[in-house]
């Protein structure tokens, strides 16, 4: 592994360390939230027509046709220029990747672009009350009629769907099958006859959360993403780019770890949370080298594989661990600043989502140490 930047890449971060100095917006309310959403899809928009919203992406469809690497890169400027959360995430980094592994070149056409251009915005629509962790026992169905599907079902924790136009999940289109088997990957709109979105509020008081219900909802048969029954095959396709790669690449705790520094040195600190910040500091810039590994490996015809479990749990316990050094600087003026105390907050879901980190060690300890299953 080369450690130096390559001249290319050098100069790519140069032209998005210059834009995003000249563009990232100051003060957004949480896209969590109905105000913040509008106030991030204007950024979104801005983004995509400066040719910054999905770098690796093909032009064709909005992009720069960007390496992984430099993916990587504009990750790093962005969260360093302190770059709003994107509010398209489930679309461009979870769907997308669907479909340019399954999509037919119709959908592909049809969905990318108003994708990327925060024009059509998806929420992920996998849980249910008793399909989280364990996702093979999805209850939702799709019935087979003339034309397509209806779909029936209740999924829940629906990031955002609360004010998206779409979603994606698994629904058990067979119905005499079990478990993996007989489940279909179908995106549906979250708005019209049959889909109800029913909205409710996370601890910190965003709004964003949702359930959905399915109750007779129609799609076509172009709503199906891969083969009819192999749903659980594509799901599993891109589940290690949300734990390991797309989802919380290391520019974003890179550029925390210096925040946390800035804070360090602006407050009385003592040695211990000076020790503290120097951790989380070293553990960012690992972790950034992990994945600098990982990436090497992919192009030389690697797979992310299990490895995207070892940074699930990484990045999630850093995350929490910056968030409360933070916190315990600040002291009692955590209260006042809502930054930190709000990431502190969102910190705490990070074992759960995207796989809880329970599920992850194991997969862990059977899939990289070998361990027996019992
Ligand atoms: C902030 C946030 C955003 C989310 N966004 C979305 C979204 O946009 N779309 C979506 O579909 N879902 C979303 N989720 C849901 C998330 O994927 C689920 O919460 C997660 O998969 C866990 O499922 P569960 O909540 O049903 O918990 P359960 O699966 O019931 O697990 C409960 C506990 O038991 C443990 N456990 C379960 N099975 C095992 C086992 N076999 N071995 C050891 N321990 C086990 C778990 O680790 C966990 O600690 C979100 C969740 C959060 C917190």
């Amino acid at each position: 592994m080369d450690l130096r930047e390559a001249p290319h890449d050098a100069a790519f971060r140069a032209e998005a360390r210059a834009w995003l100095s000249q563009h990232v917006p100051t003060k957004l309310a949480s896209g969590d939230t109905a105000e913040g959403f509008a106030q991030h899809l204007v950024w979104e928009r801005k983004l995509f027509e400066a040719g910054w919203a999905v770098v690796s992406w093909p032009k064709a469809y909005g992009g720069r046709e960007a390496s992984i690497r430099q993916w990587l890169i504009f990750e790093e400027e962005y969260y360093r220029a302190n770059g709003p959360q994107r509010v398209t995430q489930n679309g461009i980094f979870l769907l997308a990747p669907t479909l340019f592994e399954f999509g037919t070149p119709s959908q592909k056409d049809c969905i990318l672009p108003a994708m990327a251009s925060a024009q059509t915005l998806w929420a992920q629509a996998w849980s249910e009350p008793g399909a989280g962790s364990d996702l093979a026992a999805v209850r939702s169905k799709a019935v087979r009629v003339e034309g397509g599907w209806r779909l029936y079902g209740q999924k829940t924790w629906c990031t955002r769907a609360s004010f998206c136009d779409a979603c994606f999940g698994l629904f058990r289109s067979d119905p005499d099958s079990q478990r993996h088997q007989g489940l279909t990957y179908i995106m549906a709109p979250l708005t019209g006859e049959g889909v109800e979105v029913r909205g409710f509020g996370r601890l910190d008081g965003d709004e964003g959360f949702a359930e959905v219900f399915f109750d007779g909802l129609f799609v076509t048969d172009d709503a199906v993403i891969g083969e009819v029954g192999e749903g659980w095959r594509v799901a599993m396709a891109t589940t290690s780019s949300e734990r390991g790669l797309t989802l919380r690449s290391p520019g974003r705790f890179v550029a925390a770890a210096e925040r946390l520094n800035a804070l360090r040195i602006s407050r009385d600190t003592d040695p211990e949370l000076d020790q503290r910040c120097l951790d989380s500091a070293l553990n960012a810039e690992a972790y950034r080298l992990f994945t600098d590994a990982a990436v090497t490996a992919m192009s030389q015809g690697e797979e992310l594989g299990s490895r995207s479990s070892l940074m699930k749990v990484f990045w999630s316990e850093l995350d929490i661990e910056l968030h409360e050094t933070a916190l315990a600087i600040l002291g009692e003026d955590s209260a006042l600043e809502s930054e930190w105390l709000k990431g502190y907050q969102f910190s705490l879901a990070g074992p759960i989502y995207a796989g809880t980190n329970e599920i992850q060690r194991k997969i862990i300890a059977e899939r990289v140490l070998g361990l027996p299953r019992r």
